[in-house]
C-alpha cells in the first residue's frame, strides 16, 4: 500500500526461492528457535546460523527501544523509559509490563493480586499488548456469562464488569495514542509490536523435540 492506502505491486523481481529459506531461517531466530536446533534445520555452519540470531538481537534492541517510548500507566498517562530501563525494571505478563519490585525479581510469575493488572499501579501497558488485552476481555465475558448461568453472587459478577471496563480503558487509551501517530512512526510501532509479541510467544512455548534424519548409505 501506498501513503494513500492504493494498493502498489510488489516487485517481482525481489521474489527469488532463496529469499524463502532466508526469511524462513530468520522468522525462526526471531522467535527464539534455539541456535543449535536452527543450525541442524537449516544445515547450517554455526558461524552462518549466529548471523541470524545476530540480526535478531539488534531488531530486538531497536523494538525495544521504540516501544519503551510508548509505555504508559493504567490510566494511560505516557511513561516512557529508556530501552534498558524498559529491559530491567519490567518484566512481560499476559497483558503488558509490569514494574512490581517482588514480581519482576521473580520473572513474572509472583503477581501478588492475581493478575489483576488493569487494576494495577504496576501496571505498563504498550500498544504492543493491544491484541492480547482484547482477548482477555473478551474471555472475561465469557466467565460472567457463565458466572450469570450458575447463579454466581452479585460481587462475583461485579468485580468481572468492573474488570471488563478498566481493560476496556486501557485499550482504548492505547488506540486513540497510536491513531495519533504518523503513519510511518504507526508502520514503526506495529513491527517492533508484532516482533515482541513474536518473541514472547516464542519464549514461553515448549520445543517439540527435533528428530535429525541422516540419510544412510544406499547399499
Ligand atoms: S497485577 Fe500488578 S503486580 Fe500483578 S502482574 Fe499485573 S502489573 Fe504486575
Amino acid at each position: 500500500m501506498d501513503s494513500q492506502g492504493n494498493a502498489s505491486g510488489f516487485d517481482r523481481s525481489l521474489i527469488y526461492p532463496y529469499a524463502f529459506r532466508h526469511s524462513f531461517a530468520q522468522r525462526h531466530a526471531d522467535a527464539g528457535t534455539p541456535v543449535d536446533v536452527l543450525r541442524e534445520l537449516m544445515d547450517h555452519d554455526p558461524k552462518t546460523t549466529m548471523g541470524y540470531h545476530r540480526v535478531s538481537l539488534k531488531r530486538k534492541r531497536k523494538a525495544v527501544a521504540t516501544l519503551s517510548l510508548m509505555v504508559t500507566d493504567r490510566s494511560g498517562a505516557a511513561m516512557p523509559c529508556s530501552a534498558t530501563a524498559y529491559e530491567q525494571r519490567s518484566v512481560a505478563v499476559p497483558f503488558g509490563g509490569c514494574t512490581e519490585p517482588s514480581n519482576v525479581k521473580a520473572g513474572g510469575h509472583a503477581c501478588p493480586i492475581r493478575f489483576q493488572c488493569s487494576g494495577c499501579g504496576f501496571y505498563r501497558p504498550a500498544p504492543s499488548s493491544l491484541p492480547a488485552i482484547e482477548d482477555h476481555i473478551n474471555s472475561l465475558r465469557a466467565d460472567r456469562e457463565t458466572a450469570r448461568a450458575m447463579d454466581a453472587a452479585d460481587f462475583v459478577v461485579d468485580d468481572l464488569t468492573a474488570q471488563i471496563d478498566s481493560y476496556q480503558r486501557v485499550a482504548a487509551k492505547a488506540r486513540e495514542r497510536t491513531a495519533a501517530m504518523p503513519d510511518h512512526e504507526q508502520a514503526e510501532l506495529e513491527e517492533a509490536a508484532a516482533l515482541m509479541r513474536r518473541l514472547r510467544a516464542g519464549g514461553d512455548h515448549e520445543l517439540l523435540p527435533l528428530t535429525v534424519v541422516t540419510k544412510r548409505d544406499s547399499r
